[in-house]
């Protein structure tokens, strides 16, 4: 008789609901190898026995040849008494003990369920819901662990004897897909009116289809949630889109049929076709071309456009359909959350939607779509939400205990934190609205449940103010840990890029809640995970009005220009003066002279919006960071020219002072150089000043590596302006690649700072 060995094989990782138990039955059936394969909650199990030398390419092939969806993190093998299995079987799940699995995110529709839905011989063409183990909704369906279908959205829809026979063939590639479906089984799709009336029809695509190239606006289903469509090259009816969402002037996403097609409207890198293609299908920020055809109102003033390709096989059917890009925003009123659940939505959105292109699969977790930008040839992440959450971090320093972080106010994420895992959130939101709260509370019991993590402490942001923070205050019998927020910012891209620190933190966004109880926001750090100290920051400026000044970057304007110049600010030779309201402004001049309501503020963001304002761009803004959105588009050529500056190097933390900046805008603005120009110098100033004030602390800490955080860093011609200069001046420099910069990464950075303040306590 041969030689034989058994081993008993875990193998951790997104490895449920990604084809992995068939793929290990097909690898063992093909080496000869007897055993089981069954999934449990912390992952998959393997029995395995045979030939030795089989056993090790067994083992090699497990890794290398794991189905595309698989993400290993650890496989683990014992040996174990031969059993002298005969044949390989694949054994019901358990639910018992603790659960350790990952959760696949949702994936877009792949080519080989693309190719069976454009064949007419298939059973499941045009059928707008097929997948299979490689492909479809995960995360956004699933109710609970372990991923079986059971515990699914698709629980409901019993499968007809075609589809079962797949579902239990081990060499079909739908063995055990939970999600799988056929037009005799699964979910249909249906049209209604703006009232949520069925419009009879025999064929929903096509009938959207013609409404769309009409003019009207469409509701469409698709995976985390509605979104909003229309025609994509036509102004009116855009115009129209906008008046009825109420939002005027925030750049809306388009779906383009094929890559093609996005190359004829924009720049694409390899890099960027990469992404846009990817199972991930992340809306990717592309330069708009010369001659893009897309309607202006899309995204006014800007140079780029937010594009995506169609991820579910409705989308694809639809897409050829009218063959033409669409307009592809999120189903909600503006400032609200996208609609997902049906009667939610034609409630909500039966003013804005003609129709509704809907079906009968329930989306469990609300998911928006994913934002990215590609940056020297990487990702940079401005939303992670579908295609990339519930995938979680692994981090460099394991959590000691389970920790739950609940990020900040605005573009909210939570985290939920165990062993090396940071598990960050899908996009809530902006917490300011009740029902993005009350998802954010539901999210969080969600997420503990599925990653069976029972927090034994609880981070938040300084901000008293973020409902976040109160909610984390709520919590009782967990031990509290407020986290400075620049300092979370910091700790966020160490974390992602295994940095164990310290580092140079420059953490740069609109606003922060600092530790002396001010308005932070350009600031310079010393960091690691449990300390930071503050070594510079931008010079303070009053912030006339607090919050209505962030909504009227004038304001900001005025208030630098009264620092620099005084009264005689009114002299000057500016637009920005003749159109300043000279009713209004004497009052906040006397606000600012005593102090009342301006608050002082270090803030980058508001710097920006000074400029911006200075330049003409814009007096007022309708969203968080438009104005410095705006002035990054504007900046044009390639200045490398700065204004000056001067760092108060007297006390401790140093100052950054920002008059000459000012000056500098002036003067050139009153010799009539043009705006692009005067936008990409103020770009090439900032980059100075990071690397001027880096260079000092390294000389006072000789600290040599430096984390770039901060919604500041979405600029793209900042963020490569200033690693350009700190990395010929030989710093390591760390930027985000995998959670945003903006504070939809502060949950990560709060968890890791939280674990670390803990692991000191002990
Ligand atoms: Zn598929
Ligand atoms: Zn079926
Ligand atoms: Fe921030």
């Amino acid at each position: 008789m041969q030689m034989r060995d058994r081993r008993k094989i875990t193998v951790q990782g997104v490895v449920q609901g990604v084809g992995f138990r068939p793929f290990v039955y097909r690898l063992a059936s093909r080496l000869g190898l007897g055993g089981t394969v069954r999934n449990d909650t912390t992952g998959v199990v393997i029995d395995v026995e045979g030939e030795p030398a089989s056993l090790d390419t067994f083992l090699q092939a497990l890794v290398a040849e794991a189905p595309p969806l698989a993400v290993i993190e650890r496989v683990a093998a014992e040996r174990k008494p031969v059993r002298h299995y005969t044949t390989f079987a694949i054994e019901k799940s358990e639910v018992q003990g603790e659960k350790a699995v990952f959760i696949s995110p949702d994936v877009a529709a792949c080519p080989e369920c693309l190719r069976e839905l454009a064949d007419p011989q298939d059973r499941r063409y045009h059928y707008p819901f097929l997948n299979c183990t490689h492909c479809g909704p995960r995360f956004t369906i699933i109710i609970g662990v372990p991923y079986d279908r059971e515990r699914t959205t698709m629980a409901g829809f019993t499968m007809c004897p075609a589809c079962r026979a797949e579902y239990e063939d081990p060499r079909d590639r739908r063995f055990h897909a939970q999600p799988t479906a056929c037009p005799a089984c699964g979910p249909r799709l249906r049209v209604t009116d703006s009232q949520g009336n069925e419009v009879p029809t025999s064929d929903p695509i096509d009938f959207v289809g013609a409404r769309l190239q009409e003019g009207k606006i469409v509701a469409v289903k698709g995976l985390g949630g509605y979104h909003l469509a229309c025609d994509a090259l036509q102004d009116e009816v855009v115009r129209e889109l906008r008046k009825r969402k109420h939002r005027e002037a925030k750049p809306l996403a388009i779906m383009v049929p094929d890559l093609d097609t996005v190359r004829r409207l924009c720049e694409v890198s390899d890099v960027e076709a990469k992404l846009l293609t990817s199972p991930r299908r992340p809306i990717v920020l592309l330069r708009k071309r010369e001659d893009c055809p897309i309607a202006e109102e899309v995204a006014p003033r800007n140079r780029y456009l937010g594009v995506m390709l169609p991820y579910t096989p409705l989308h694809d059917l639809l897409m050829r359909q009218v063959a033409q890009p669409l307009v592809m925003t999120s189903g909600n009123l503006t400032e609200e959350p996208i609609a997902y659940e049906d009667d939610d939505a034609i409630g909500r959105l039966s003013g804005i939607a003609d129709y509704f292109l809907t079906h009968n699969r329930l989306v469990h977790m609300r998911c928006d779509d994913s934002v990215m930008r590609v940056v020297l040839g990487r990702e940079l992440p401005l939303r992670r939400s579908r295609g990339y959450a519930p995938l979680p971090i692994r981090v460099f320093m394991p959590f000691s205990l389970p920790i739950l972080a609940c990020g900040g106010q605005l573009k909210n994420t939570f985290c939920l934190a165990r062993g090396e895992y940071a598990f960050l959130s899908h996009h809530i939101g902006d917490l300011d609205d009740y029902r993005t709260y009350r998802s954010f509370v539901e999210g969080i019991e969600h997420f503990k449940r599925l990653f069976d993590i029972a927090p034994e402490a609880v981070a938040y942001d300084l901000h008293p103010g973020y409902l976040s923070s109160q909610y984390a205050l709520s919590l009782e019998g967990l031990p509290h840990i407020a986290v400075q927020h620049h300092h979370a910012h910091v700790a966020s891209c160490m974390a992602e890029n295994g940095c164990e620190g310290p580092v140079i933190g420059v953490a740069w966004d609109g606003t922060g809640y600092g530790s002396d109880g001010r308005i932070w926001g350009g600031e310079f750090l010393v960091a690691d995970y449990s300390h930071f100290k503050r070594l510079a920051h931008l010079e303070e400026i009053p912030l006339p009005g607090g919050e209505q000044a962030i909504r009227q970057p004038w304001r900001m304007a005025a208030a630098y220009l009264h620092r620099v110049y005084g009264e005689a600010m009114e002299g000057l030779n500016l637009d920005f003066i003749r159109r300043l309201d000279r009713r209004v402004w004497p009052i906040i001049r006397q606000m600012m002279a005593r102090g009342v309501n301006s608050p002082l503020t270090s803030s980058a963001g508001r710097l920006f919006d000074a400029v911006a304002a200075l330049l003409g761009l814009r007096d007022e803004v309708q969203y968080e960071a438009q104005a410095a959105l705006e002035l990054e588009m504007l900046a044009d050529g390639t200045a490398t020219e700065a204004y000056p500056f001067r760092i108060l190097s007297g006390g401790r933390p140093m100052v950054v002072e920002t008059k000459g900046i000012i000056k500098g805008v002036v003067q050139d603005l009153t010799r009539g150089e043009p705006a692009p120009l005067i936008a990409a110098k103020f770009h090439a100033t900032l980059g100075e000043i990071i690397l001027e004030v880096c260079c000092r602390i390294r000389e006072l800490t000789g600290l040599g590596q430096v984390a770039l955080s901060g919604g500041v860093f979405q600029n793209v011609r900042l963020l490569t302006a200033t690693v350009g200069r700190l990395t010929a001046a030989g710093f390591a420099v760390y930027t985000h690649s995998r959670v945003p910069p903006n504070d939809g990464g502060i949950a990560l950075g709060q968890a890791v700072v939280a674990n670390a303040i803990l692991a000191k306590g002990r």
